[in-house]
């Protein structure tokens, strides 16, 4: 099926605007820009909306009543499906893991304000959530949808193949593409969506977390590629990946606390210490490693994670 004829629910504000960078421009001596999917208009904004677009109109066409989701405590994503969901009538339930801040700050905050049935399994393993999910789904006797951590399959992928078809209509060339790598559905989307849509466009994962990436994106872009009846080989040629986790997934690294600051003191935007700081610590990196030539348009895309940034120390 073609990319347009996908059911997708409308719960964001689209197209996000794209914004040149001056200060930042001058400083790291490439043109960068920033697309603003933290404004993508519900919640406190986000990547995860354009997933959820596709998503929970699944689920509305299956018949879903209840969704479940799943994330660390301060999961941007459980908290932005909450509300989307609540917006379209269905009621939420996150199975989190028992990891990162539980207290009544950030998502959590945000999640108490919806009056979300929020519960913590004390697990490292996802497949006991899901079979949670399954227990608690059955028992309730409703419908129920399940959504993978961070919206992160084939069809939550296509919310970004769908951003890259928007960014190639909103009328600029970039060389290079930058965004962080959580799950794996917003790097996948937009990698394929550059090779379906923009092309000369190199696209970089900022990967902020430790599974294997290198086999999570092609598989991910493989099976988007599928959905959408696309013929096309995904070779490593077709994403570019780096590793900016530092300490680990949700603890504060030196660079990802610098390009928050940078960022904050020159333009006034707020990027967050678990994704988008360190993304933009990779985009700087390559700055400064000498990877972009001077006349090079480089977009980051900001992904959000505003409800975070109030609940990690820095
Ligand atoms: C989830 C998230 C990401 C990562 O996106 P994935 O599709 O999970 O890789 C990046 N930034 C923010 C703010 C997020 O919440």
């Amino acid at each position: 099926m073609k990319l347009c004829d996908f059911p997708r629910v409308s719960l964001g504000l689209f197209p996000t605007p794209i914004q040149k960078l001056n200060n930042i421009s001058r400083e790291l001596r490439v043109n960068v820009w920033v697309k603003r999917d933290d404004l993508t208009g519900i919640g406190l904004g986000g990547n995860k909306v354009r997933k959820l677009e596709y998503l929970l109109a699944d689920a509305k066409a299956k018949g879903a009543e209840v969704v479940f989701t799943t994330g660390g405590a301060q999961s941007n994503h459980a908290m932005l499906t909450a509300a989307c969901a609540l917006k379209l009538g269905m009621t939420p339930i996150l199975i989190l893991k028992k990891r990162g801040v539980t207290a009544r700050q950030g998502n959590q905050l945000l999640e108490h304000l919806m009056g979300v049935d929020v519960r913590f399994m004390d697990t490292e393993d996802y497949a006991d959530i899901y079979a949670e999910m399954d227990r608690v789904g059955q028992a309730l006797g409703r419908p129920y949808y399940k959504i993978p951590c961070g919206g992160s399959n084939a069809l939550g992928s296509l919310g970004y193949v769908e951003c890259a078809r928007e960014i190639g209509g909103q009328g600029m060339h970039f060389d290079h593409l930058i965004c962080a790598e959580g799950s794996g559905g917003t790097m996948a989307g937009l990698a394929l969506g550059a090779k379906l849509y923009l092309p000369g466009t190199r696209v970089h994962g900022m990967m902020v977390d430790t599974d294997p990436f290198d086999q999570i994106t092609p598989r991910l872009m493989r099976e988007a590629a599928e959905l959408l009846g696309e013929d096309i080989e995904i070779g490593p040629e077709d994403y570019i990946l780096r590793d900016m986790c530092g300490p680990g997934y949700a603890i504060s690294s030196p660079e990802g606390t610098a390009a928050v600051q940078m960022m904050a003191k020159l333009e006034g935007l707020f990027l967050d210490p678990v994704y988008t700081g360190k993304a933009f610590a990779g985009l700087i990196a390559l700055a400064r490693e000498g990877a972009f030539r001077p006349d090079d348009s480089v977009l980051f895309v900001h992904t959000g994670g505003a409800g975070g940034l109030f609940a990690v120390e820095m």
